[in-house]
């Protein structure tokens, strides 16, 4: 399955370049053109899925194993200090290319890469209230 107006899909399909550093049966990994820092790539399925909550189990697990391959290179070949793997699910949570992609991204000391949120103590209530919402029914 692929969407034709998806250019992931055409990548998979190599209808769009890319520079491409991995790849298996159910995975393609590929370098990002906006790199956050050196060495930052994103790890697709072949298969067309929009996010998270509708890839193919199979395809997330290989995606997974394909990320940490990258994430051992990162730290091996490019002598990253650490990784960060980063998937977006949905337009709020910054998502823009609607093909379910992670991105791995090599970590430097010193680099500019900072949290996207401020981390402070959150009510205990709340955080009570949010986990018997979330917890296995
Ligand atoms: P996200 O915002 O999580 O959906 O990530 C989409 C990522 O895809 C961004 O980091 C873009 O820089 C990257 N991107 C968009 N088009 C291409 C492309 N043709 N080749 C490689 N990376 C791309
Ligand atoms: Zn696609």
């Amino acid at each position: 399955m692929r969407d034709p107006d998806c250019i992931f899909c055409k990548i998979v399909a190599g209808e769009l370049p890319a520079t491409i550093v991995d790849e298996d049966e159910r995975t393609l990994s590929f370098m990002d053109i906006a790199p956050a820092t050196r060495g930052h790539a994103l790890v697709v399925p072949r298969e067309h899925s929009p996010d998270l909550l509708s890839i193919d189990a199979d395809d997330l697990a290989a995606v997974g194993l394909a990320a940490q391959r990258l994430a051992r290179r990162a730290k091996d070949r490019l002598g990253a200090d650490g990784v960060n793997l980063l998937n977006s699910c949905g337009a709020v949570a910054f998502q823009t290319v609607f093909h379910f992609h992670v991105h791995v991204i090599p970590r430097y000391e010193g680099d500019p890469v900072r949290l996207p949120w401020v981390p402070a103590p959150g009510d205990p209530g709340e955080i009570a209230f949010a986990a018997q919402e979330l917890a296995a029914k």
